[in-house]
C-alpha cells in the first residue's frame, strides 16, 4: 500500500498590528499554489473563547460568513472560498473555545486515563491531531486530498491567547518533520509622520516575539503603503537574521486581486516549493487548470478596467464597518465586473430612512443617497432597530421601477411593506419584531424548525445550504441562475407566512422558488428529504400548471400552513417590475469573482440597464467604450497578438465568463 501523502503547512502569523492584510495575503498564497497546480486548502485560528463566530456582533468582529455544512465562522474562511474557489466545513475554523471544548469533553470520557491535563502536551496535541484531520478534507468537489494547507493564526504574535498554538506548531521544528511547515510572517512597516521615514523596529520585535516561541521565520512579508525601497528590504534582512530572498514587500495596491501577481513577482512560488519539498506538477495537469495566474492576472485588470460608475446603495443598519457587509460588498463588486462598470456602494443607515424628529437634515441626506443609486439591496440583519426604514426603502423602490435586491430580512421587509400597502393589511409585520401580531398580520413567523437544536442562543437558526427549487422557467431568477434547483446558504430563524403568499402572487408579488420542510438536518442526503420536498419537486416540474396554481397548491400543503409549512418561501420577483426580487438566502456566501451570484448580476445589470439586452445576448454599447480604455488594451496586447473587436469581451472570454453565459450554472457544476 503506497504510504499516505502528507499534508504540508503554511503558517501565517501577524506581527505589529492586526488588520494589515494577513487574510488576503494567506489566501494569496493559496491562489499562488492553486494556479499552479496544487490542491490547497485553508483553516483560520481565532484565539478567542467563543465557541463560533454565532454570537458576534458584526461590530465587533464584521460578518459571520456561513458555510455549506451551516457553520457559522470568521469572515476569513469567505476569502479562502472566493479565492480558491474551495468550500470549507466548520471544522476549518479554529477557536479556543472549540478546542477547550473538545479537550475538556474528552476528559470527561475519561480518554485522559487519569492524568492531569495540561495545556502542554495536551491541548497542544488536540490542536495539531485537529489540524492534520481536517487539511486532508477534499474540498475542490473532487475527492482528493489537499497538498497544502494554508493555517491562519488570529491576533499578533506577543498575544497571550495566540501562545498556545505558537507552541502546538512548535513540534514541527524538529528534524524529522522540518519539510513539513513553513512559516510566513506578515509585519507592519510603520511611516510615522513625525520621522518622515519607515520604522522597522516594531517588525524586528515581532520576529524576534516569533523566534522566542521557537519558530523560525522562512518569509517575511512586509506590509507597507509604498513600495518597499531595496536599501530598506538589505535593512530588515540583516536585523531581522534573514536572506534577501526571505524578505518579501506587499504594499498597497488598486485591487485585492493584485496581491498573489506581487507575490509571484517576488519568486514566493518557488520559495514554498522548495521549502515544503513540494513535487513539480506535471505540465499537463497545469495545462488543465480551470484559473491559472494569467487568467488572475487578467481578473486584476479587469478590476481597474472600468471607469463608467454603477452606483448601489446599501441600506442597513451595521453601515458604519464596511466589514459588517463583507460578503455583500464582494458579491457587488463580482457582479460589477461582469456588468462591465466601476462600483459605487453607498452605505446609508436604515434608521435615517424612518425621518425621526430631531434629525432631519440626516434623513434628506440619506434619502437623498437612496435618491441618487442606480439600484438598492436591503441586507440580512437581525433584531427590531432600522426595520421600518428598510420598509421605506423597499417602498421606493417598488413604487419608482428602481431596481432592489432583498437578501433574507431585505426579502422580509419587501414582503412586510407589500402585505402593509398593496394587500392594505394595516399592522402588518414579522413576530421578530412584534410578538403580539394578530394572525392575519403575521406576514413573517416564526420557523418550527429552528428550535430542533437545543444548543442556547448558538445554533438556534436555520444555517447553511440547502434547496430552492424553481416553479416556473418563466422568470428572470432562473434565467440568471440558467438552473432549475438552486443550492444556497442560509442563516435565518423567520421566515414568509405561506398563508399569505397566494394573496400576494395574486397582486404580483411572486415566489418563484420554493424549499422544502427539512425534517432533519443531514441537509446532504436528498434520499431523506420529506413528503413535502416530493410534491414540491412534482409540482415544480409541471410545466401545464400555471404559477399561480401552484403556489395555491404547495401554500396549503402539509401541516396547518402556520406552525408546520411544508414549503418555505425561497425566492421572490415582482411582476412587471425591471427588477425586484428577494431571496430568503444569503446568495453572496456563494458569490466568487469568475462566477458572481446570479441576484446580484441581475441588480447590476438591471441598474446599468443591461438586463434586457443579456437577456437577448446582444451586447451593449458601453462595452465599445470600456473597450477604448488604455489600461485595458495594454494587458491584452501583452497576452494576446488580437487587438480586434470588443476588447473587454475578449478579456472576459479569456477568463470564460462570456456575456452570455450563465453564471449559477457554472458555479453549481463546478461541485456537483
Ligand atoms: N432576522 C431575520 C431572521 O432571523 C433575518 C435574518 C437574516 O437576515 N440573516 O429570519
Amino acid at each position: 500500500m503506497p504510504a499516505e501523502k502528507r499534508v504540508k503547512y503554511i503558517l501565517v502569523t501577524g506581527g505589529v498590528i492586526s488588520g494589515v492584510g494577513k487574510g488576503i495575503i494567506s489566501s494569496s498564497l493559496g491562489v499562488l499554489l492553486k494556479n499552479n497546480g496544487y490542491k490547497v486548502t485553508a483553516i483560520k485560528i481565532d484565539p478567542y473563547l467563543n465557541i463560533d463566530a454565532g454570537t458576534f456582533s458584526p461590530y465587533e468582529h464584521g460578518e459571520v460568513f456561513v458555510l455549506d455544512d451551516g457553520g457559522e465562522v470568521d469572515l476569513d474562511l469567505g476569502n479562502y472560498e472566493r479565492f480558491l474557489d474551495i468550500r470549507l466545513t466548520r471544522d476549518n475554523n479554529i477557536t479556543t473555545g472549540k478546542m477547550f471544548k473538545h479537550v475538556m469533553e474528552k476528559e470527561r470520557r475519561g480518554d485522559y486515563c487519569g492524568k492531569t491535563v495540561q495545556m502542554i502536551p495536551h491541548l497542544t496535541d488536540a490542536i495539531v491531531d485537529w489540524v492534520e484531520r481536517v487539511a486532508k478534507i477534499p474540498v475542490d468537489g473532487t475527492n482528493e486530498q489537499p497538498d497544502v494547507c494554508i493555517i491562519e493564526l488570529g491576533g499578533t504574535i506577543g498575544d497571550i491567547e495566540g501562545m498556545t498554538y505558537l507552541s502546538a506548531f512548535e513540534r514541527f521544528q524538529r528534524p524529522t518533520l522540518k519539510n513539513h511547515l513553513m512559516n510566513v510572517h506578515v509585519s507592519l512597516i510603520l511611516h510615522p509622520n513625525a520621522t518622515g521615514e519607515p520604522k522597522t523596529k516594531p517588525m524586528q520585535n515581532s520576529v524576534r516575539h516569533l523566534r522566542a516561541a521557537g519558530l523560525v521565520p522562512d518569509l517575511l512579508i512586509c506590509r507597507s503603503t509604498e513600495k518597499l525601497d531595496p536599501h530598506l528590504r538589505e535593512k530588515i534582512s540583516r536585523f531581522g537574521m534573514m536572506d534577501l530572498e526571505q524578505v518579501v514587500g506587499v504594499h498597497d495596491v488598486s485591487n485585492i486581486y493584485k496581491v498573489p501577481l506581487l507575490l509571484q513577482d517576488q519568486g514566493v512560488l518557488e520559495a514554498i516549493k522548495h521549502r515544503l519539498c513540494l513535487t513539480e506538477v506535471c505540465e499537463d495537469l497545469k495545462k488543465d487548470l480551470k484559473f491559472n495566474m494569467t487568467h488572475w492576472s487578467h481578473l486584476s485588470d479587469l478590476c481597474d478596467a472600468f471607469q463608467q460608475v454603477v452606483n448601489i446603495a446599501l441600506v442597513g443598519k451595521y453601515v458604519k464597518i464596511a466589514d459588517a457587509y463583507a460578503s455583500v460588498n464582494k458579491a457587488l463588486s463580482h457582479a460589477a465586473i461582469h456588468a462591465k462598470r466601476k462600483l459605487k456602494i453607498t452605505y446609508v443607515d436604515s434608521e435615517l430612512l424612518e425621518n425621526k424628529p430631531g434629525f432631519e437634515e440626516q434623513s434628506a441626506a440619506a434619502w437623498n443617497m437612496v435618491k441618487a443609486a442606480d439600484g438598492i439591496i436591503v441586507p440580512g440583519g437581525f433584531d427590531i432597530r432600522g426595520v421600518e426604514g428598510m420598509i421605506k426603502a423597499a417602498e421606493y423602490c417598488r413604487k419608482n421601477n428602481v431596481p432592489y435586491l432583498g437578501v433574507c430580512l431585505g426579502m422580509q421587509v419587501a414582503a412586510v411593506e407589500f402585505a402593509r400597502n398593496v394587500l392594505g393589511i394595516k399592522g402588518a409585520n414579522s413576530t421578530e419584531f412584534n410578538s403580539e401580531l394578530h394572525e392575519d398580520q403575521q406576514i413573517v413567523i416564526d420557523m418550527p424548525e429552528h428550535n430542533v437544536e437545543e444548543n442556547g442562543l448558538g445554533g438556534t437558526m436555520r444555517l447553511g445550504r440547502r434547496s430552492t427549487v424553481f416553479l416556473t422557467d418563466d422568470c428572470i431568477l432562473h434565467r440568471l441562475y440558467g438552473a432549475h434547483t438552486v443550492e444556497e446558504r442560509h442563516r435565518h430563524r423567520y421566515e414568509v407566512n405561506p398563508r399569505v403568499v397566494p394573496q400576494m402572487a395574486r397582486k404580483g408579488f411572486l415566489f418563484v422558488g420554493m424549499g422544502v420542510d427539512e425534517q432533519n438536518t443531514d441537509i446532504w442526503n436528498i434520499k431523506k428529504r420529506t413528503d413535502s420536498s416530493a410534491e414540491l419537486m412534482q409540482m415544480a416540474d409541471q410545466a401545464e400548471i400555471d404559477l399561480l396554481h401552484k403556489i395555491d397548491d404547495l401554500c396549503q400543503r402539509g401541516g396547518d400552513g402556520v406552525t408546520r409549512p411544508a414549503v418555505r418561501m425561497e425566492m421572490f420577483e415582482m411582476k412587471d417590475h425591471p427588477y425586484f426580487v428577494g431571496a430568503q438566502f444569503h446568495p453572496e456566501y456563494l458569490s466568487h469573482p469568475l462566477t458572481p451570484s446570479p441576484p446580484f448580476f441581475g441588480l447590476l445589470l438591471a441598474a446599468t440597464g443591461q438586463l434586457t439586452s443579456y437577456f437577448s445576448g446582444s451586447r451593449s454599447p458601453a462595452l465599445q467604450v470600456v473597450a477604448e480604455e488604455g489600461s485595458l488594451l495594454d494587458g491584452l496586447q501583452k497576452s494576446s497578438s488580437s487587438t480586434s473587436g470588443d476588447l473587454v469581451g475578449e478579456m472576459l472570454d479569456k477568463l470564460k465568463i462570456n456575456g452570455n453565459a450563465t453564471p449559477g450554472t457554472q458555479r453549481l457544476a463546478s461541485f456537483h
